[in-house]
This record gives C-alpha cells, structure tokens and sequence, in this order.
C-alpha cells in the first residue's frame, strides 16, 4: 500500500489519523479536512454545489447505505425511464467510494 499525505484543505497541515479526517463534497470534488476545520468552516453551508455534510463516518456511511437502498428500490419497482432515476441515486455510493480509495485508506484508523 503506497502510503499519501493528505492535507486539510482549509489549514494546510496534514491530517495524521482517520478519526480526524472529514471529507466533504464540493463543487464535484470530494475535499478533505481536519474535523476542526469543517466545524468551525463548513458546518451548515449546505448547497447544491457544496454538499457540507461528511461523505466517511457514521452519517456518511449511513446516507450511503439508504441511497443504495432506495437506488435499488427504484431500478426494481419502476420501469423504462425511471430507471435513469435510480443512477443519481449511485452517485453518492461513487463519491463514498473515491473518499475512501483517495483518503481514508491511507490513514491510520
Ligand atoms: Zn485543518
């Protein structure tokens, strides 16, 4: 495993341990900060663009596991079109995904 150094994107320091990392999406990207750094910055500033709430974690993992569920819901309970539906629902599961393979794998838990 090449180990990377992941640097908070409001303080520019590194982010040593998993338990301090919250990764959020914005603008399309998935960023990583210090916990302090998205409470004290974030926290609240939701928007169509800047998703404020934190893709690792508990809640992240929880919102992940609805959206795969009620993704699944939709490809199988509706038809033809719809279905395209049920892609925008994935979409969180991609971004889960990225912040784990781009950050959290790489810090100590
Ligand atoms: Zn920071």
């Amino acid at each position: 495993m090449v180990s990377k150094t992941i640097i908070c994107d409001k303080c520019s320091q590194e982010i040593m341990i998993k338990d301090d990392l919250v990764t959020v999406t914005m603008f399309f990207e998935v960023i990583p900060y210090h916990e302090g750094c998205y409470a004290s910055d974030l926290k609240g500033t939701g928007s169509f663009f800047i998703n404020s709430r934190p893709l690792n974690g508990l809640s992240g993992t929880i919102s992940t596991v609805i959206s795969i569920l009620f993704g699944l819901w939709v490809f199988f309970y509706t038809e033809g079109s719809f279905r395209l539906i049920a892609l925008f629902f994935f979409i969180p599961i991609l971004y889960r995904l990225y912040s784990y393979l781009a950050y959290e794998r790489h810090l100590e838990a």
